[in-house]
């Protein structure tokens, strides 16, 4: 069977909800080898052996940290050659299409980015994408060299699959232009304690219609309840209520979560870009004709001061 490269996104070796989605959808195609590079390289198999890695491939070394990153790209392309995989699957973070972009013009292969499903065709891996803001859904092949393909978070479920997971040493020679951007200082976001927001499984939005920043507090609440990040349209952003980093659409974020709630946004095309593709959309909007309205599973037609509080109430009643 042939063998399918995964590159591990993780944190000091814990392994992110994305990954783990990206096991699945490689066993569709052949047996998964991950690929974890930098510090708790090592400390990733395990999970990964349970989610169904064949092989982990692992290589820690300063330089994953200290530079930008062309040193994954020069070990992901040193396992492209030892392994001659069938596909090269990606997270879709801004990092992680980045390296799939160099990867592939080393390798000299087409690129599909931002796949939302895998599925066997053929003549290989036929990637689904949802393109003009969600309008069209397309599907393609990559058809030269090794298919690099990047996946959105929350396009697959995750699934206890346990396999091998035998560690081996990757052997990379780092390039030349490995060591050409050097990271001169890190600042960590400050944690609010929520999921980070392309990889939630539930989002809750605000736009203008929150109508302040001091109003944000009712869509984290709800957010809160539900265990969800929060999400912003731009017209929010550009207002100053929430912070850019998690603005939602063509200019913002793209998220893909089981449940999408959108509270006080019109729906602009712009916004759909990055949201459209949800599982289940819900919005609150007090004007009956907004075009969200045009996209949703649910809707309800109210004020959100009215409403919103009052979901959060229920969900927590609920939850006991
Ligand atoms: P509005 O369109 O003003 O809608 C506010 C909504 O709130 C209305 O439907 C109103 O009925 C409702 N409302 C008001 N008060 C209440 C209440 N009390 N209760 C319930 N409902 C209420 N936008 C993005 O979001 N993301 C992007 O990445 C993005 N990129 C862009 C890129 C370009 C090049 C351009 C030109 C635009 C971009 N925009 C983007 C902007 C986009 O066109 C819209 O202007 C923006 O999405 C509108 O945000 P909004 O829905 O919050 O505000």
């Amino acid at each position: 069977m042939a063998e399918v490269l995964v590159y591990v996104d993780h944190v000091d070796g814990a392994v992110r909800k994305s990954t783990l989605e990206l096991l699945t959808l490689a066993r569709r195609i052949g047996e998964p080898v991950a690929v974890a590079l930098g510090n708790g390289a090592a400390d990733t198999a395990a999970t990964l052996a349970e989610h169904g890695a064949v092989k982990v491939l692992t290589h820690e070394a300063a330089e994953y940290a200290d530079y930008l990153v062309v040193p994954k790209v020069d070990a992901l392309q040193a396992a492209v050659e030892a392994v001659s995989p069938a596909a090269v699957l990606v997270p879709s973070s801004a990092e992680g299409k980045e390296v799939a972009a160099r990867l592939a013009l080393r390798i000299g292969s087409g690129i599909t980015t931002d796949a939302v499903d895998l599925e066997v065709g053929d003549e290989g891996p036929v990637a689904t994408q949802s393109v003009f803001a969600a309008s069209f859904t397309t599907k393609s092949r990559v058809s030269k060299g090794t298919p690099v393909i990047t996946v959105k978070p929350n396009s697959a479920a995750v699934e206890a699959a346990p396999a091998a997971g035998a560690v081996e040493a990757l052997a990379v020679t780092f390039s030349v232009q490995a060591t050409g951007t050097k990271v001169t200082a890190r600042t960590p976001r400050e944690s609010t304690g929520r999921p980070e927001l392309t990889e939630a499984a539930i989002v809750v939005s605000g736009g203008r219609g929150v109508n302040g920043a001091e109003n944000f507090a009712i869509i984290e609440a709800l957010a809160d309840s539900l265990g969800a990040a929060v999400g912003a349209s731009r017209a929010a952003v550009d207002a100053g209520w929430y912070p850019h980093t998690s603005q939602i659409g063509q200019t913002g974020k793209s998220v893909s979560p089981q449940l999408y709630i959108a509270s006080g946004i019109s729906g602009a095309i712009q916004h759909r870009a990055g949201m459209q593709t949800s599982k289940t959309i819900v919005a609150i909007n007090k004007d009956a004709e907004a075009p969200i309205f045009d996209l949703v599973d649910y809707g309800v037609v109210g004020d959100l001061f009215d409403v919103v509080p009052q979901l959060t109430e229920e969900i927590k009643t609920r939850k006991g």
